[in-house]
């Protein structure tokens, strides 16, 4: 039986780029791939298409799903439900948690592989995030390095250069940024804000 994969990290991790890097793995080989993601996430677009996109300068074309799309409907409409068939998600922290739950159905089909974020800059977990901790069958974190060398865990939000811990949970484009750093650094970046 294929499975549900959560593959996690922080801003900067080469998420995509791995995921990105799947895909074509998975090509190579014969099999056909579905790439999706979230309409939240607009910030790639090429010649008026969504793309997901990687830093490092890789990217593909992709569909994109609402809040309120079924994704197991959305999968099988595409006709991505049959043997040599793969799913692959990018951003899947903006997944809802019932979407979460339709793509373990589709599981029961073809691999689905997630990849994303764990946590928002509040240091929570995301609403899908959450829901694929708990349910994926497997899980592997995508490690990356805090500014200090230690493992970075937390994706810190920085509004012209400061961390902001107010807000809401989605925020892209505009004069914030974010920063993966470890969770020392993120303590001591939200002591020096108190200070000031
Ligand atoms: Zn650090």
């Amino acid at each position: 039986m294929a499975k549900l994969y959560f593959k996690f990290g922080t801003m900067g991790s080469s998420k995509t780029a791995s995921a990105l890097m799947c895909k074509f793995n998975y090509e190579e080989r014969g099999f056909r791939v579905l790439l999706i993601k979230s309409c939240i996430d607009k910030r790639d677009e090429q010649n008026g298409e969504i793309v997901v996109k990687s830093r490092i300068g890789l990217w593909s074309k992709c569909y994109t799903f609402s809040c309120e799309q079924n994704l197991f409907e959305f999968v099988k409409d595409k006709g991505y439900l049959n043997s040599r068939d793969v799913v692959i998600v990018d951003e899947a922290q903006f997944l809802t948690k019932e979407q979460v739950e339709q793509l373990k159905e589709v599981s029961e089909f073809v691999p689905v592989l997630c990849y994303g974020l764990l946590t928002n800059f509040k240091t929570e977990l995301f609403e899908g995030s959450k829901r694929l901790v708990e349910i994926a069958d497997s899980l592997h974190e995508i490690k990356s390095v805090c500014r200090c060398g230690k493992k970075a865990n937390v994706n810190a939000r920085l509004i012209d250069g400061k961390i902001s811990v107010d807000g809401d949970e989605i925020l892209l484009g505009g004069n914030s940024s974010y920063e993966a750093v470890c969770f020392s650094c993120y303590e001591k970046l939200l002591k020096e804000v108190k200070k000031n």
